[in-house]
């Protein structure tokens, strides 16, 4: 029985069975607009990786936590008020606001595919920023990965982000190479962390109607008149769609 069980979990678990298509990052040179509206793109999703900080601070909001507890109960459930409540309520406030920013946007999931790099700051939807939209990505401080475009920027610290980090600078090496701002060779280590280990996750089609075409700058009323580089996401009218995507320089499908 309990072999049985074991050898059933073992076959049904096993992410390997199928094909990946995903893994070559979407940066396929042709066709080149239909992948967009046909909905099935897709993105990997990455969680933060436990660290010592994460643990330190747990450690810290838990004893923030305590201490408003106890600063709680000394003022209010005390037949009389402690003296010393006052100071368990600020070390208390502290502790908690001091866990509070430590975990600010380092530990956010992060996401990278077809749709650009996005951050989920835990709003309806995650911040994101297309291919096109980046200006520049490279390594700062030699601990972090750096996103910048569209007035954002999405950080992806090495330490808690070493798999989403390295598939930032794998897909934009492949997608946008001339806005990657650090050298290769720095970069060959950390592209070892590109493991497939995220999961994969659909991501919306990019809406193209209402934006401007990158070649004429006129706005495209309809999405059928819209052509999307599929590496990058720029978007061009039908009618002044180039050979080559002005922003990526991905061969674009003539129609
Ligand atoms: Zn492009």
């Amino acid at each position: 029985m309990a072999d049985d069980a074991h050898a059933a979990r073992a076959t049904a678990g096993g992410p390997k069975g199928a094909p990946s298509n995903t893994s070559a990052g979407g940066a396929k040179a042709a066709p080149s607009h239909s992948n967009i509206a046909s909905g099935s793109l897709t993105e990997r999703r990455f969680l933060a990786e436990g660290s010592e900080r994460s643990n330190v601070q747990a450690l810290i909001g838990g004893v923030g936590a305590a201490a408003l507890g106890a600063g709680t109960y000394a003022t209010w459930v005390h037949d009389t008020p402690m003296s010393f409540a006052p100071y368990l309520f600020g070390v208390g406030t502290l502790a908690v606001i001091i866990a509070a920013v430590m975990s600010s946007s380092d530990t956010m999931p992060l996401r990278v595919g077809a749709a650009g790099v996005a951050i989920e700051r835990g709003g309806a939807q995650p911040e994101r920023i297309a291919w096109y939209e980046i200006e520049k990505v490279g390594v700062e401080a030699n601990d972090r990965v750096v996103v910048e475009g569209a007035k954002k920027r999405i950080v992806a610290p090495i330490s808690h982000h070493a798999a989403a980090a390295a598939w930032i600078l794998k897909e934009a090496l492949e997608r946008i190479p001339k806005r990657v701002t650090t050298p290769l060779d720095q970069l060959t280590p950390l592209l070892r962390a590109a493991d497939d280990h995220a999961e994969v996750v659909p991501v919306e089609p990019m809406q193209l109607a209402g934006r401007r075409c990158k070649a004429s700058d006129v706005i495209i009323s309809f999405e059928r008149d819209a052509r999307a580089c599929t590496r990058c996401g720029e978007v061009y009218d039908k009618k002044h769609t180039p050979e080559k995507c002005l922003t990526c320089e991905a061969p674009m499908a003539s129609t």
